[in-house]
């Protein structure tokens, strides 16, 4: 039984109610079917791009990071907000992926990363 409500998302002002409700059930999706491990803070920023914050625990993407966690710090990623909801999906869930890669010690070549972000969401939308 997976432990639930490890993936806490925060919303700037401005992102629309669409967007704040399809990220709140991808997140809660992530968890209850992949091995969610660690508590994720999950920031959905007001632009249309991520001002990620340079550092060798950050895979960096141009609408998302995510940062793995420490002992001391949650993972973090940054979803940008202004983006479609679709966009903004695939960010989440690529972001995910980054995290679901680590934890597992596999590799994080873009295209996979992409691909299987691509499945997760068909999954998630059934
Ligand atoms: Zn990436």
């Amino acid at each position: 039984m997976p432990r639930l409500c490890r993936i806490r998302l925060r919303f700037a002002p401005g992102v629309s109610a669409l967007i704040r409700t399809r990220l709140m059930y991808l997140a809660r999706w992530f968890e209850v079917t992949q091995n969610v491990e660690h508590e994720i803070s999950v920031s959905v920023g007001p632009d249309s791009y991520v001002i990620s914050d340079p550092s060798d625990r950050e895979y960096r993407d141009r609408q998302g990071c995510f940062s793995y966690p420490t002992k001391r710090e949650p993972g973090r990623i940054k979803v940008a907000g202004r983006q479609s909801i679709q966009e903004a999906s695939l960010t989440l869930l690529h972001e995910l992926v980054h995290y679901d890669r680590w934890r597992l010690g596999k590799t994080h070549g873009e295209v996979r990363v992409e691909r299987e972000a691509v499945k997760l969401l068909i999954q998630a939308m059934r």
